[in-house]
């Protein structure tokens, strides 16, 4: 089997938002995708790492912020590398809204959002599947939805501008942003600067 088919599906990327109290959270997800139109039904997994799936779990009530190709990198950084456990997301932010629902969407970077309830959800292991029923919807701007492959091409850093180094180094890159580091072994430990994923996330690759 070639596991590389499996970057072959086209999806696109989404902010996750919801709210517990006055607790303002979200997360990227690239799993959202409509599954029944009567009813106006969605489906999208959640890591149970993530905050955002404890809260989704709690409140019931979401937005979807679809990610557009005029995104900044920042935005992935904000919502996808850090944990609202840690910090939160929210603070010093302020390219966001609050719908009827009373749950944030993102504004900047996005082309519309999704409003939902939760209907079911399905333990997949790792992940819970969350099944949808659409509550409001909103276009934003007519900018082309990015997909996940249009983020590895175009939005996230390229090697050049985290520092290039000179032919014939071994250089471990980070598949997540691109960072490089430079050394013929990678730290076990080490944690990339950019985007906080683990060495399991870097290449190794010769100049
Ligand atoms: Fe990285």
């Amino acid at each position: 089997m070639d596991k590389k088919a499996m970057n072959k599906l086209s999806y696109g990327l989404f902010v996750l938002t919801a709210v517990t109290g006055t607790k303002d959270n979200g997360c990227i997800t690239n799993t959202a995708i409509q599954v029944t139109t009567d009813p106006n039904r969605i489906a999208f997994a959640v890591n149970k790492a993530n905050l955002t799936h404890d809260m989704l779990l709690e409140s019931k009530v979401f937005n979807i912020s679809i990610i557009s190709e005029k995104a900044d990198f920042e935005v992935f950084k904000r919502f996808g590398f850090q944990s609202g456990r840690d910090v939160d997301k929210f603070e010093g932010y302020d390219k966001f809204k609050r719908s009827a629902n009373g749950v944030t969407y993102v504004t900047e970077g996005t082309n519309s959002y999704i409003s939902g309830t939760v209907f079911d959800t399905v333990d997949l292991g790792t992940h819970t599947l969350f099944i949808c029923d659409v509550t409001d919807a909103e276009i934003l701007t007519d900018d082309r939805s990015a997909t996940y492959e249009y983020y590895h091409a175009n939005i996230k850093p390229k090697p050049e501008a985290v520092g290039k180094t000179p032919d014939g180094q071994v250089v471990w890159r980070c598949t997540i942003c691109g960072y490089e580091y430079v050394g013929d072994e990678l730290p076990d430990d080490f944690i990339c600067p950019l985007c906080k994923h683990p060495a399991s996330d870097f290449e190794k690759i010769i100049k």
